[in-house]
């Protein structure tokens, strides 16, 4: 049988302080391709990109945002701009026929990286639903 392409979600992790590979990226201790920066959010490109543009935008300080289902009140103002964020640098991107904004979260939601994100996916015709 052919192998398909279907990516398992990794199991939630039940301690929220674990570094994981984007404080690596935040400390730009491993390279990665910045697309936007300030003091809250970063966008980079993803290392395996599910469409012609692919990339992450996540909260520079995680503050137990491992996932959204863990969001807290105090998270609001982040989870809005993070959102934001996700719009300009598609149009910095010229994703000008629309784009896809997703969150994996947790095992069944395919989540593998344990510090919440935005995909934000474009530059061809995207299918729905979802696998
Ligand atoms: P998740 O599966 O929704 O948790 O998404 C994690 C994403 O991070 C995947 O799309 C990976 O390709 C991406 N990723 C993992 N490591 C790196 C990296 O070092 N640079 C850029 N993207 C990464």
């Amino acid at each position: 049988a052919a192998k398909t392409a279907v990516k398992e979600g990794a199991p939630e992790k039940a301690d929220a302080g674990e570094p994981t590979i984007f404080d690596k990226i935040i400390a730009k201790q491993i390279p990665s391709d910045i697309l936007y920066e300030d003091d809250t959010a970063l966008a980079f490109r993803d290392i395996s990109p599910q469409a012609p543009t692919h990339f992450l935008v996540i909260p520079k300080h995680r503050d137990g945002l491992t996932q959204l289902s863990k969001s807290e009140d105090r998270h609001e103002k982040v989870l809005g701009h993070l959102l934001h964020v996700a719009s300009k640098v598609a149009r910095q991107e010229n994703l000008t026929h629309g784009f896809r904004v997703t969150i994996n979260d947790g095992q069944n939601g395919c989540q593998s990286v344990y510090h919440l994100h935005l995909h934000v996916m474009g530059g061809r015709q995207l299918s729905w639903p979802p696998g």
